[in-house]
């Protein structure tokens, strides 16, 4: 891959990367589609990185299927598709990690206390093998997102990050790999998280400032869905991820909900500017 990536370097060619678990969906396709926008080819990596996964989450469940993402990437153009296995990235002896002081104290890096350490490390590792000019992620992962740019900048890598706005079914549900775990009565209870943001978002229009009372009528609203447990709402800086009182300056709702068995995440920008 190296090797690869060196010689399209040397013909001046600009390179594009997303990286993904698979099981591809038209979020992912919308970051390959930015990446043919501002480069000359696409890389696509495909691994399901055990070392974001904590004990007890859906490592070995979560949904894989290599053939039919090769057609997607096909059809989408993607240039090369980097697909290494958990013992070639992590060989025997592996003992080095990425990890970041701050970001990670929050929202899903409360209930998944090594999650962006494994993200952290892949991302570094991805980036030192495909070695491309650009890199670009869902704003979905929002907090995945502030963790990538936070190590860039810290560590000097030598990739420009672009965020890409959430893809929604036209239902408004977030699109995501893991909603294949839905029954057909929790797909319902998924759009709760849409459906919150959305509430939120109006009642911030609306004038509303105090985040507790939007924070309050975002989990009442959820709590009426069947099968629903919330890990986390939030209203916060969109850069530091500090949970904000009033809110009077740029701010995003994030939250994480349990359907059924399945973990979700959204979020929304409430305001913009203020
Ligand atoms: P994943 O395969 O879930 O690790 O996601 C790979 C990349 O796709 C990450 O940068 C995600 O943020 C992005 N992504 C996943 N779902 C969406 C979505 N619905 N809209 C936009 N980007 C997404």
């Amino acid at each position: 891959m190296q090797a690869r990536s060196d010689l399209s370097r040397r013909q001046g060619r600009k390179i594009a990367f997303v990286p993904t678990m698979g099981f591809l969906h038209e979020g992912h396709l919308s970051l390959m589609k930015a990446g043919h926008k501002r480069a000359d080819e696409v890389i696509v990596s495909i691994f399901v990185n055990p070392t974001q996964f904590g004990p007890g989450e859906d490592l070995e469940a979560y949904p894989r299927d290599f053939d039919r993402d090769c057609r997607l990437c096909e059809k989408e153009g993607v240039n090369i598709i980097f697909a290494p296995d958990a013992k070639e990235l992590y060989p025997n002896g592996f003992q080095t990690y990425m990890t970041l002081e701050k970001l990670p104290h929050h929202l899903c890096g409360i209930s998944r206390p090594s999650h962006f350490r494994g993200v952290a490390t892949v991302v570094s590792k991805l980036f030192n093998i495909v070695k491309p000019h650009i890199a670009i992620f869902g704003e979905k992962d929002f907090q995945q997102l502030q963790v990538i740019r936070r190590m860039v900048k810290d560590m000097n890598f030598d990739v420009e990050i672009v965020g890409a706005p959430i893809v929604r079914e036209t239902d408004g549900l977030a699109m995501s790999s893991r909603n294949t775990y839905l029954s057909p009565e929790q797909r319902v209870s998924a759009l709760s998280l849409c459906k919150s943001l959305q509430k939120a978002k109006e009642m911030t229009a609306s004038g509303v400032t105090d985040a507790t009372k939007i924070i309050d009528a975002t989990i009442k609203l959820i709590r009426n869905y069947p099968e629903t447990a919330i890990d986390y709402v939030a209203v916060c800086d969109p850069e530091t991820l500090d949970d904000m009182k009033i809110i009077d300056k740029p701010a995003v709702m994030a939250l994480a909900v349990k359907v059924g068995k399945t973990r979700l995440i959204d979020n929304m920008m409430l305001a913009e500017r203020v």
